[in-house]
């Protein structure tokens, strides 16, 4: 079909193994990857990151890869599943836009035969066979750490902190909650801080999140010492209000990420952290585990996460992330994260 030969540009061998029905068994199949990305504005990992480390170790292995976005749309990220299954892929690899969708799409290409991984967000009561990401948990701990870091460093008295969580939709938008509230919880309750306002955003929506904390700094009366934001975009959209208040640089905000963006917001002393998680090593835990299934391998991970929904143990690869200050920024560049030059002049 057109939609078909559309997809195909990098596959013509597999497109023709499934048109004569001569493609073989699984077992011996040429591996072909897809993978679904989310979309390009919750984040700037998605299209930066991610895309150029899978990529790099799809490329580096030999294997075909055929490395989509959703663009925030769950109609467009099931229709790319469905061209995905058709076009024969091995293994399909999904950051699901939500539990719901994302699970009808693992289930589907379960359903054909085909093996599928969690990438970075696990769908609950969800069928992957892996799920590939970093300690999430970890992620929030050392958000509610960071803040708690730069409004000590300021010498805050009883800080006002408000929440910018992430989308209700995404089970990692729930772990990081519950990182930093470990950290923060504790910290309300015995009147050392203040909880102040404390919102979701939808889709990790960044224009959303501009919106939100405005009101947030209206219903508090302009008394917001700290914003736990739980990624560099959301960060940067506080930020970009705190600007048009004059206050900048006065209210420590969190981040998450390393984008080239949160980055410059920490150097510029307007952030007072990010989280760098090491996608390289995801995207290559990843991309090792879907060459691995097109084999029919099953490889050990040494891990597993349960499922909070159907109780599934679900073998994983949870990698470590690393809280990231103005001291530290050079780490990210040496890690060959983000160049010098991104972080110079701007994206
Ligand atoms: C990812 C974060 C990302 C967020 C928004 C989360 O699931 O773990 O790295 O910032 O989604 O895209």
């Amino acid at each position: 079909t057109v939609a078909t030969a559309g997809l195909l540009v990098t596959g013509s061998l597999a497109a023709c193994g499934d048109d004569t029905g001569n493609s073989g068994t699984g077992a011996d199949k040429p591996a072909k990857i897809g993978v679904i990305l989310p979309d390009s504005k919750s984040s700037a990992r998605w299209e930066g990151a991610d895309r150029k480390f899978l990529e790099e170790a799809f490329k580096a292995a030999g294997v075909e890869a055929d490395i989509q976005n959703a663009q925030g749309d769950k109609t467009q990220f099931s229709t790319i599943a469905d061209a995905m299954i058709t076009s024969g892929v091995t293994a399909l690899m999904i950051v699901n836009l939500d539990s719901g969708t994302g699970k009808a799409v693992l289930d589907k290409a379960k359903s054909q035969g085909i093996a599928t991984i969690d990438y970075d967000r696990l769908t609950l009561g969800g069928s992957a066979e892996y799920y590939v990401s970093f300690d999430n948990v970890a992620v929030g701990k050392l958000q509610g750490e960071g803040l708690v870091k730069c409004l000590t460093d300021q010498g805050a008295k009883n800080p006002v902190v408000s929440y910018l969580n992430g989308s209700p939709t995404d089970n990692n938008a729930t772990l990081f909650k519950s990182g930093y509230d470990s950290v923060l919880k504790p910290k309300f309750d015995a009147n050392e801080y203040t909880k102040g306002p404390d919102d979701d955003v939808p889709d990790w929506d960044n224009a959303q999140a501009g919106t939100i904390f405005e009101q947030q700094l209206t219903k508090a009366g302009g008394k917001i010492n700290g914003v736990l934001a739980a990624n560099d975009g959301l960060g940067n959209a506080a930020i970009s209000v705190l600007k048009k208040n004059k206050l900048n640089g006065k209210v420590p905000v969190t981040g998450q990420d390393a984008t080239p963006q949160g980055l410059q917001n920490i150097l510029a002393g307007d952030q007072c952290m990010t989280v760098y998680k090491a996608i390289k090593q995801e995207a290559q835990a990843a991309a090792d585990l879907a060459i691995g299934l097109a084999k029919g391998e099953k490889k050990e991970t040494g891990q597993t996460v349960k499922d909070p929904e159907s109780g599934r143990d679900v073998p994983s690869v949870l990698l470590t992330p690393k809280a990231i200050y103005k001291d530290n920024v050079k780490d990210v560049v040496a890690d060959g994260y983000v160049t010098k030059e991104e972080l110079c002049t701007g994206e």
